[in-house]
């Protein structure tokens, strides 16, 4: 027999019986971010490399060791966009929605990067995410981060997740940081591990976001960025923690989150939860102040976060709350007979007409009664309607409850769609 040709690893394939959840998850998300006036941005999913080395950063474990980069047919140099910040950045300055204005914008889609796959962590997976430019104020600070807490409350999960905060400072105020925390690290050199030294030397603030306890007991005593931030970027801050506390969003300032991407200034944040286990970080944001710049633009403010929508949906399902997703199906219609058949087909129709958001499946490929509601069984279908020559010319139809524990009925033709309107209202 041949071999069959499997996925790629690390990349899923999003089935029928999930992708209802994804869409409704979707969903949601386009509700929630047209409540707050942002407009979608589609970028292409490939982009040159140079794009993500100038703007996440050379010595980060996406850009090192992450990045699906390869030579396309004229040897240009480029990558599989592993998140989608400097791809809005680019494109923003290369239409001039950012010079001079003030934008508020959302994306959604594929990312990749080549890390070991494991519950919640693949090689491809979608963000959501939202970036805005031009604002200079923690107001827009306070809003990125109440976005995505309504966003838990529109899932029913905001018990399960906590916000954790911290400030970066200032690119000078983190310069001299950084020259303390090495300091302090060189002394203990000994009791750090591999990739940590390698660090110490080269982005020294990444050491700070090791998940080795080992490593994480030397940092618990180092000197913390925020005892060290520039006095413009201490009132940033402490505006925004003022925000979140009159809006009544809780926080945890944890002095160790760094964030491990190189363009972030001043306020970053993790919303993570502990029903994931491992992959406890379901969303992830700050402010990046400097990338539009180095990215070729004019100077301008900007702040935003990405969630993971695997991590996303893997929470929804641990704690059972996929309830609210649509059934698949509403009314499943049975035949018998070759007219009836036919007559199934155009009074499927006319619901469809009558009713257009109701979910309608004509059983195809005949067979039994038995063999018939076997099929609305899998359906999922509360309600099936039952055709056969004496309903049609008795000018009835039958309707047979799947769901519960009722006996059937038989309707008056004209007054079916009546009866199925009510039914699901
Ligand atoms: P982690 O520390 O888990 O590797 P990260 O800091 O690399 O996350 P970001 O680059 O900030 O993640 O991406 C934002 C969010 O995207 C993460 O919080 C997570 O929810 C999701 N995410 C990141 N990488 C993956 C992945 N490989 N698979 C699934 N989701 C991911
Ligand atoms: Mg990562």
């Amino acid at each position: 027999m041949t071999k069959q040709i499997q996925a790629v690893r690390g990349m899923n394939d999003c089935l029928p019986t999930d992708s209802g959840l994804w869409q409704w998850v979707e969903n949601q998300i386009r509700q929630v971010v047209a409540g707050y006036g942002y407009q979608e941005l589609r970028t292409p999913v490939v982009e040159s490399t140079d794009l993500f080395k100038r703007s996440i950063g050379e010595v980060t474990d996406i850009v090192e060791k992450e990045m699906y980069t390869f030579a396309d047919r004229n040897g240009d140099s480029l990558t599989l966009r592993p998140e989608n910040t400097a791809s809005c950045v680019r494109a923003g300055n290369e239409h001039g929605l950012i010079y001079n204005q003030q934008q508020r914008i959302w994306y959604m889609g594929p990312m990749f990067r080549h890390e070991r796959p494991q519950k919640g962590r693949y090689r491809q997976f979608h963000q959501f995410g939202i970036e805005t430019f031009g604002i200079e104020g923690p107001d827009i600070d306070a809003e990125v981060i109440m976005l995505s807490a309504r966003l838990w409350k529109q899932f029913g999960i905001s018990e399960h997740v906590t916000l954790e905060l911290n400030s970066l400072g200032s690119n000078a105020a983190r310069a001299h940081y950084r020259e303390l925390l090495t300091a302090y690290l060189r002394d203990r050199k000994d009791q750090l591990d591999e990739d940590s030294i390698r660090r110490l030397e080269t982005n020294p603030l990444r050491v700070l976001d090791s998940k080795n306890p080992d490593v994480q007991a030397v940092i618990l005593d180092a000197p913390k960025l925020i005892d060290h931030l520039d006095a413009e970027s201490k009132q940033h801050f402490e505006g925004l923690c003022s925000k979140l506390d009159q809006l009544g969003v809780a926080y945890r300032i944890n002095p160790s989150l760094v964030r491990g991407l190189d363009y972030y200034n001043r306020t970053v944040f993790e919303w993570v939860t502990d029903s994931l286990g491992t992959q406890g970080t379901v969303c992830a944001g700050g402010r990046y102040d400097g990338l539009v710049e180095q990215l070729g633009g004019k100077p301008s403010p900007a702040v935003g976060f990405a969630m993971g929508i695997e991590r996303l949906v893997l929470m929804l399902q641990t704690l059972d709350l996929t309830s609210a997703v649509p059934d698949t199906v509403n009314v499943y219609v049975t035949s018998l007979g070759e007219s009836a058949e036919l007559y199934a087909m155009k009074l499927s129709e006319e619901l469809r007409d009558s009713l257009p958001a109701l979910r309608v499946q004509t059983h195809c490929g005949g067979g039994n009664l038995k063999k018939q509601m076997k099929r609305a069984d899998k359906s999922g279908a509360p309600i099936v309607l039952v055709l056969g020559e004496n309903e049609i010319n008795e000018q009835v139809v039958v309707i047979k409850f799947l769901r519960e524990d009722k006996p059937q009925v038989s309707i008056v033709r004209h007054e079916l769609i009546a009866f199925i309107e009510n039914y699901f209202n």
